[in-house]
C-alpha cells in the first residue's frame, strides 16, 4: 500500500450558550475549531488524524501542504515509524516541537488509522488490548470567573452523570466553591487549571490556601511551563501538580518522569507526536510508577485516539473532555460520555468515520 494524498481540513463547531461566553485558553470562545489530517491510499483506505488547532490552524495547514505532504506521497502508511523516523529528520531544521510536530502528531494518528482499517482491528487493540471497554472522561470546565456559574456549571456535569471535573479558574472563590459541590455529590477531589499565570513565589502564596481543599491536581501552576523546579516546588509544598501540555518533547517527558518533579504527566496526542510517541511515554511513566493524566481538550481523532492510548495503556485511564455544548459533529455523538463513561469504539483503526457532507457544511477556508 501506498500514500497517494496527504492534506488537511478544518472544520468549527459554534457553542451552545446558555449563560455568559465562558474563556479558554485565555480568549472568550464562540466555538472550537477541528483540524484534520487526511491520509489517502492506492487501495482506498483513508485515514483521519488531528493536529492541535488553536490560533496556528493555518500554519499548520501550509506546513502540511508545503513541506510534510510531497515527503508522504509513495510512502507505505503501516510502516509508521519508519515515515514518521523520516519526516522527523526532514523537518527538524524548522523546530522538533510546536506547530510542525503537532501537523505529524496529526499525520501519524492517520496512520493508526490506516493501520487499524488493514488489520481491520480498533487501535486500542494494536496497542494490546483494554481491560475495559469505556473510558472514564472527567468534565473539564470552560473558564466563567464567576463563582455562581461556575456552581451551576458543576452541578450541571455532575448531573450528566461527570464524576470527576476539572475547572479552569485562578480565583480561590471559584476554585472552593466547585470543589465542595463536587466533594459532597460524588466524593472526588477537584482538578484546578490554572495555565500557567504565576512565577514561583505567586504560585506558592496562591496555592497555599487550596491545601485544605484537597484537590486532585493543580494544573501548570508556574511560568514559565518548562521549569520543572518550581513545579516540583509547588507539590513539595503540599498541592499535587499536573503538568504536559506544554512539554513539548519526548525528551523533556523522560526527564520529568525519570526526575519525579510533578505527580502527574499530561502528553497530548495532537501536540507530542501522536500515538506512537504518546506510546512510548506511557510505557516509560508505567515502568517508573508514574500517573499519566493526557490532556485531550480535542472533540475528533484526537479524543478518539487517546480514548484508545488510555484505555490500553494507562494503569488508571481516563480522558478529559471539555464541558461544553456544541453544534454537531461530524464524529457523531460518540464523544457525549455515557455516565462519564466514553465507550471504545469498536470500528477498524480510531473505529470512526467522518460524516462528509456534515464536514463539507462546517468547513472553514
Ligand atoms: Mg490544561
Amino acid at each position: 500500500m501506498k500514500i497517494t494524498r496527504v492534506s488537511s481540513v478544518v472544520y468549527r463547531q459554534q457553542l451552545k450558550l446558555t449563560g455568559p461566553q465562558p474563556k479558554f485558553a485565555g480568549e472568550a470562545r464562540a466555538g472550537f475549531e477541528t483540524l484534520l489530517i487526511k491520509v489517502e491510499t492506492d487501495e482506498g483506505l483513508v485515514g483521519w488524524g488531528e493536529a492541535f488547532p488553536h490560533r496556528v490552524w493555518a500554519g499548520i495547514r501550509s506546513f502540511v501542504e508545503t513541506l510534510i505532504a510531497p515527503a508522504c506521497v509513495g510512502a507505505d502508511p503501516t510502516d509508521i515509524s519508519a515515515l514518521m523516523n523520516k519526516l522527523y529528520r526532514h523537518t527538524y531544521g524548522v523546530g522538533r516541537a510546536g506547530p510542525v510536530m503537532y501537523a505529524l502528531s496529526g499525520l501519524d494518528i492517520a496512520l493508526w488509522d490506516i493501520l487499524g482499517k488493514a488489520a481491520n482491528l480498533p487501535i486500542y487493540k494494536l496497542l494490546g488490548g483494554a481491560a475495559n471497554p469505556k473510558v472514564p472522561a472527567y468534565a473539564s470546565l470552560l473558564k466563567y470567573n464567576d463563582t455562581a456559574v461556575v456552581t451551576r456549571t458543576t452541578e450541571d456535569a455532575l448531573g450528566r452523570g461527570y464524576r470527576e471535573l476539572k475547572v479552569h479558574e485562578t480565583g480561590l472563590n471559584e476554585v472552593t466553591a466547585a470543589a465542595k459541590v463536587l466533594r459532597q455529590k460524588t466524593g472526588a477531589s477537584l482538578m484546578v487549571d490554572v495555565n500557567a499565570p504565576w512565577d514561583l513565589q505567586q504560585a506558592l502564596a496562591a496555592t497555599a490556601p487550596m491545601r485544605e481543599l484537597d484537590l486532585k491536581w493543580v494544573e501548570e501552576p508556574v511560568w514559565p511551563p518548562e521549569d520543572f523546579g518550581a513545579a516540583a516546588e509547588i507539590s513539595e509544598s503540599g498541592v499535587p501538580v499536573a503538568i504536559g501540555e506544554n512539554v513539548l518533547s519526548p525528551t523533556d517527558f523522560a526527564r520529568l518522569i525519570e526526575t519525579r518533579a510533578v505527580d502527574y504527566i499530561q502528553p497530548s496526542v495532537s501536540k507530542i507526536g501522536g500515538i506512537s510517541v504518546m506510546r512510548d511515554i506511557y510505557v516509560l511513566a508505567n515502568q517508573a510508577s508514574v500517573s499519566v493524566a493526557p490532556h485531550s481538550a480535542y472533540f475528533g481523532p484526537g479524543l478518539i485516539a487517546t480514548a484508545h492510548l488510555s484505555a490500553a495503556l494507562s494503569r488508571a485511564p481516563m480522558v478529559e473532555r471539555l464541558y461544553c455544548d456544541l453544534t454537531e459533529s461530524p464524529f457523531g455523538d460518540w464523544y457525549e460520555p455515557k455516565d462519564g463513561f466514553l465507550a471504545l469504539p469498536q470500528g477498524p483503526g480510531l473505529g470512526i468515520e467522518p460524516d462528509l457532507k456534515l464536514l463539507d457544511k462546517l468547513k472553514v477556508e
